[in-house]
């Protein structure tokens, strides 16, 4: 048998499996190839591949792999039972591994706001972040549109990479009386009322239009995404996503353990914060702390087998 499955080929996913496979550990990989930012053309601030496509990075991924004992499935996990220690993977093509360990790193979904338009805008000139894309849409007129308690300080925050920010309100709460100060302080416009649609031309984004009709010109957006973790296979286990502000993800220790002993989680699932490069970090100690849970137990082992067949002589 294997020593661990890994759910999710991403940079978490794939940057743990090469920490297990240089440990001299058998893995495999199973990977449904839909990376959170495949709707994107470019991954940006991973260093030394600032601006790779995103399934090239895990075509690079998958090759580093190629000399370690590690084989990576294209294949989405249904369910996951635990039986007589060793956890059962079943996959949507009927077919099932095992292996002792577990790690989760399938990422999340972002759930937008429902708002004709905005969708097939995602990932191109509607960014979820401007640490990623930022530099791509500096100096344009962005449209941020409200929907959660993040709406002002995603506003303030674009307003570094443009002058030109209006805050299109919509279902955010209303700023407080500071955060309006601040908002006119910084030259970013407030645009109070429902939006209706997000208006295209030529496949860009071009308006946003409100309730009352009324059309205003961007060429860029930005929103609050809530973030769902791809876990739903885990509720065989007993495991599920805990709900928060901003999205529902698994919770994990310094390691990235869950509550069920033999299952890590690590990147986007556990972690929405987490980036390209932090979630390929995040893997890497999760890989690590698979090895070393391993080696515990084997270490365990070994000194009850060596007690058993050479008994302590007791001295004085
Ligand atoms: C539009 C957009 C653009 C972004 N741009 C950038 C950027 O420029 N730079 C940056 O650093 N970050 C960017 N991000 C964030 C980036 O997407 C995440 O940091 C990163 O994808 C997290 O990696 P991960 O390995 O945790 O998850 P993912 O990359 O999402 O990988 C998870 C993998 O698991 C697979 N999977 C899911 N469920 C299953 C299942 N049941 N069975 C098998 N496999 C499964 C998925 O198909 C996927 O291949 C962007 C995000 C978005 C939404």
């Amino acid at each position: 048998m294997q020593d661990a499955i890994i759910i999710g080929g991403g940079a978490a996913g794939l940057s743990a499996a090469l920490q297990l496979g240089r440990s001299r550990r058998t893995v495999t990989v199973v990977d449904a190839g839909k990376p959170r930012n495949a709707p994107s053309p470019a991954a940006h601030g991973f260093l030394t591949r600032d601006g790779v496509a995103p399934h090239e990075l895990t075509r690079l991924g998958r090759a580093d792999l190629e000399l370690y004992d590690v084989r990576v499935i294209d294949g989405t996990v249904v369910s996951a039972e635990k039986m007589d220690g060793v956890f059962h993977v079943a996959l949507a093509d009927g077919t099932s591994i095992e292996a002792p360990r577990l790690l989760v790193t399938t990422g999340v979904v972002d759930e937008l706001p429902a708002i004709p338009g905005l969708a097939e805008r995602w990932g191109h000139d509607l960014v979820h972040c401007p640490y990623c894309h930022g530099w791509e849409i500096r100096d344009h007129a962005i449209g941020v549109i409200g929907s959660s308690s993040m709406a002002v300080h995603q506003a303030l925050l674009f307003r570094q990479w443009s002058p030109n920010i209006t805050l299109f309100l919509n279902s955010a709460p209303e700023p407080a009386a500071t955060e309006r100060r601040q908002l006119a302080a910084r030259g970013v416009r407030l645009v109070e009322g429902a939006v209706a649609r997000i208006h295209s031309t030529d496949g860009a984004v071009s308006g946003v239009e409100l309730a009352d009709g009324s059309l205003h010109r961007v060429d860029a957006l930005t929103a609050q995404s809530r973030v769902v973790a791809r876990a739903s296979f885990l509720t065989t286990l007993g495991l599920a996503p805990v709900p928060g502000e901003f999205g529902e993800l698994l919770q994990v220790d310094g390691n990235g353990l869950t509550a069920i002993p033999g299952v890590w989680a690590a990147g986007n699932v556990a972690d929405m914060r987490a980036t390209v490069l932090a979630a390929a970090y995040a893997g890497a100690m999760a890989g690590v702390a698979i090895n070393m849970d391993m080696i515990a137990a084997e270490l365990a082992a070994d000194v009850a087998a060596f007690d058993a067949a050479e008994p302590l002589v007791a001295t004085g």
